[in-house]
């Protein structure tokens, strides 16, 4: 079955006003001239999402559609309330947003979050009309003790448990810890090898398994882009450091189909 692919940029806690209207006007513009054959979506930091949304409505093509999906890199897990410093679903929704990273290493490790965390952000995303992006991934020390599999399947499974047949709209990333920002990438058979996995396992919670986009994230560059994403099951990157950077950006973009 062929997926469309998807190029999603993960800023993280990178930007300022001035430096994300270069970005977007550089990215932009290779996009003009070279037609992507992927959809492109990427994730800012929450206060950034207003200065996006206001681009993107600058800058649609003759359809009227937005040339550069929208995305969050978090969601709470929580509807509304007394839960100061978090951003819900649908205050993110008011944004046009269109997909949020749930669960990504940086804020299993660094704010705790657990599988069933991250299986309460799906939900709350999907209620919202949000498709999230479910990261999962083991770190050197599972992969060295030959976890991996055991790790990617207990993170996907809590998702699937929680959201049942609607685990159909999601995106999932399989990002290795230990090659994320380390400039350490999986090697296109490593990454397929894992991609299988979840892939049967999707297969496995529902009929449209198979439709289910899995994206690759994990030092992925303009230089090791096209033959990851060449792999049968990896339907696209989760970009960090190289999202910040239009040439190497729009090199991946040019990559994917
Ligand atoms: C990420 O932040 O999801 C990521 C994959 O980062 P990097 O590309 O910098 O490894």
């Amino acid at each position: 079955m062929t997926r469309k692919q998807l190029i999603a940029g993960n800023w993280k806690m990178n930007g300022s006003l001035a430096a994300n209207q270069q970005l977007l006007d550089e990215v932009l513009a290779g996009m003009q001239t070279a037609a992507p054959r992927c959809d492109v979506a990427v994730c800012v930091p929450a206060p950034y999402l207003a200065q996006v949304q206001a681009y993107q409505d600058r800058s649609r093509d003759a359809s009227g559609r937005a040339r550069l999906d929208l995305g969050a890199q978090d969601v709470s897990m929580h509807e509304a309330g007394a839960y100061t410093g978090e951003v819900s679903a649908n205050m993110l929704r008011d944004f046009g947003v269109r997909y949020a990273i749930a669960g990504h290493s940086e804020r299993r490790q660094y704010q705790g979050e657990t599988d069933v965390h991250v299986a309460l952000k799906v939900k709350r995303a999907l209620a919202a009309g949000i498709t999230p992006i479910v990261c999962v991934g083991e770190t050197l020390r599972e992969r060295e003790e030959g976890m991996t599999e055991f790790i990617v399947k207990r993170q996907l499974s809590a998702v699937i448990h929680l959201n049942g047949h609607c685990i159909s709209e999601i995106v999932v990333a399989y990002e290795p810890v230990w090659a994320i920002g380390t400039g350490k990438t999986a090697t296109p058979a490593e990454a397929q090898a894992v991609h299988a996995v979840l892939r049967a396992q999707l297969k496995a919670a529902t009929e449209h398994g198979e439709r289910i986009p899995i994206l690759y994230g994990g030092s992925m560059n303009a230089a090791n882009a096209a033959e990851l994403l060449a792999q049968p099951d990896i339907d696209g990157g989760l970009i960090g450091g190289a999202s910040l950077k239009a040439p190497d950006f729009l090199k991946i973009i040019a990559s994917a189909a």
